[in-house]
């Protein structure tokens, strides 16, 4: 029986890189040999303090992988085919990323646009997949002129959206709280930098001066409160992340007075037909120069510390993992 390398965890103690057999592979229709995965926030939880999202052990975490299709009994896919698949909670409920092979529902793979590498598809996984469905949201509630802000950006989601919302041609905002971001954010395209602290506390009143035509929130909490009452009349804000907290301490003023739209960003069991809108879009439109100045490549046995680390904010831009 052929052998694969993976990241496996028991119910406790570390992950571990093991060689394993191919028949351990969980039930599938199609199985890809995978070139590449990423780090996102909810590997972190998985491999960390939020053990009890993984029912079954031994597991193989990673949410995202990239490769290319070794065999197929779903008639969309055959060998040879490039794909992507992020969320459907692969590397949570069934085994993922973190491995050479991998095997899933075809309804869970999308093929990867004309052109898109493997790794690239990587260097956005489920971060900057999720950032490209906040800017579709966030559009196609009308997004009118005028800055845009983004919240916990020098983190994975951030970062892309940033950078993808400059290409665009939209002014950006980006807030963080990271000693040094300011250089990089800049880069990435933000027009201006504001501290995290200055929207760090809850709100004290119900509305302040209108500032932001939308915003990508990664954060929740305090912040999300904040920036609400800072929207421009009915303009959008994309609540993607908890990274700041999960309780929003607002009113409905903003809502009732201003028509702010608060819109629910879910990449994990998004439709197939939204994912592939996003995937087009972000072949079309994604600026992968700025993205790929994000990234820092590594290996599986580097993952365990890593997933430590951005549960503390202390990972910048995006993770690519060579499982090879
Ligand atoms: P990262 O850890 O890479 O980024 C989060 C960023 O938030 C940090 O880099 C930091 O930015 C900021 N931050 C961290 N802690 C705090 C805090 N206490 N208060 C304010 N800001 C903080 O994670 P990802 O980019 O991968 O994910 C971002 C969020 O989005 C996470 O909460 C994640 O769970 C969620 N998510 C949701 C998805 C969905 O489908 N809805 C999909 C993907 C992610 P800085 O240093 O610049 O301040």
């Amino acid at each position: 029986m052929a052998q694969m390398r993976a990241l496996t965890m028991e119910a406790e103690g570390p992950a571990r890189v093991k060689t394993l057999d191919d028949g351990d592979l969980p039930a599938g229709d199609v199985t890809v040999a995978v070139e590449w995965s990423t780090l996102n926030y909810k590997d972190g939880l998985i491999l960390g303090r939020q053990r009890r999202m993984v029912p079954n052990y031994p597991h193989v975490p990673g949410i995202d992988f990239a490769g290319t299709v070794e065999r197929s009994d779903d008639p969309r896919f055959a060998a040879g085919d490039r794909v992507v698949l992020t969320g459907w909670h692969v590397g949570e409920t069934h085994w993922g990323g973190y491995a050479t092979r991998a095997r899933v529902k075809g309804d869970w793979l999308v093929p990867l646009p004309q052109g898109f590498s493997t790794r690239d598809a990587m260097a956005l996984g489920t971060a900057g997949f999720t950032a490209m469905l906040a800017v579709l949201a966030l559009e196609d509630h009308g997004l009118g002129e005028g800055e845009i802000l983004v919240t916990g950006a020098s983190g994975g989601v951030g970062s892309v959206a940033v950078s993808l919302l400059s290409a665009l041609g939209h002014p950006v905002a980006a807030v963080s709280g990271r000693d040094g971001a300011a250089d990089y954010l800049r880069d990435l395209g933000a027009a201006r930098i504001i501290p995290r602290a200055e929207l760090a506390e809850a709100p004290t009143r119900p509305l302040d001066t209108e500032e932001w035509a939308g915003c990508i929130d990664n954060v929740g909490g305090p912040m999300l409160a904040r920036v609400l009452t800072q929207m421009r009349y009915r303009a959008s804000v994309a609540a993607v992340g908890l990274a700041g907290g999960t309780d929003i301490p607002t009113t409905v003023m903003p809502f009732l007075l201003r028509g702010v739209n608060l819109l629910g960003i879910d990449s994990v069991l998004c439709p197939r037909d939204l994912r592939q809108r996003a995937w087009d879009r972000i072949a079309q439109d994604m600026p992968m120069d700025k993205v790929r100045s994000t990234v820092t490549e590594v290996g599986l046995a580097d993952v365990p510390r890593l997933a430590e680390s951005i549960l503390t904010g202390g990972v910048r831009g995006r993770t690519v993992v060579n499982v090879n």
